[in-house]
């Protein structure tokens, strides 16, 4: 059995901002091997720490070029666009076409609390760029157009109201 259950769209942490990571200890780490064995689980290719009802500041990754985790991450430098269709472990089943910056310079720390540089372009870049929303609250929904917002309202709204998380008066509000 996994060691977390994923959080959901709904879920108050998913909107909150998560705090920086202030002392890299043995919690961190073993957090930090609990949402790979997640991610991989999902399975996922990315998954923030808020997804796992952690409100720090921390993400792991594979993109099958590499894996990793960065604590603390934070966007440096970005360059272009590109059109993905993307899609997030906390809103299962929906996907959509969002533009994006298409590179990303992102910086953080390790789990060593070594400086970590990480440039990265396309999917890797997107990876990044949707967990590092995750760290500041931000969910995908957000990053829609207002059409697709308004196609997705249904479904989104079946989601939150099948997550038991779901505080009674709560749930999305969508424009
Ligand atoms: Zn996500």
């Amino acid at each position: 059995m996994v060691p977390y259950d994923i959080r959901v769209i709904g879920d108050p942490v998913l909107t909150q901002r998560a705090s920086e990571v202030t002392d890299i200890d043995s919690t961190v780490a073993a957090l930090v091997d609990d949402m790979f064995e997640v991610m991989y689980d999902a399975p996922g290719v990315g998954l923030a720490a808020p997804q796992v009802g952690v409100s720090r500041r921390i993400f792991v990754y594979d993109s099958d070029e590499r894996a990793g985790v960065l604590i603390n991450p934070v966007i440096a430098e970005t360059d272009g666009e590109w059109e993905f269709v993307e899609g997030c472990l906390s809103i299962p089943g929906l996907h959509w076409s969002v533009v994006r910056p298409r590179t990303v310079l992102l910086r953080g720390v390790d789990l060593d609390g070594n400086a970590v540089e990480l440039e990265a372009t396309d999917f890797e870049a997107r990876i990044f760029q949707h967990e590092l929303d995750h760290l500041d609250g931000v969910l995908l929904t957000e990053r829609l157009t207002e059409e697709q917002r308004r196609d997705a309202k249904r479904a989104l709204l079946d989601l939150t109201l099948g997550s038991p998380a779901v505080p009674p008066s709560g749930g999305l509000q969508l424009p």
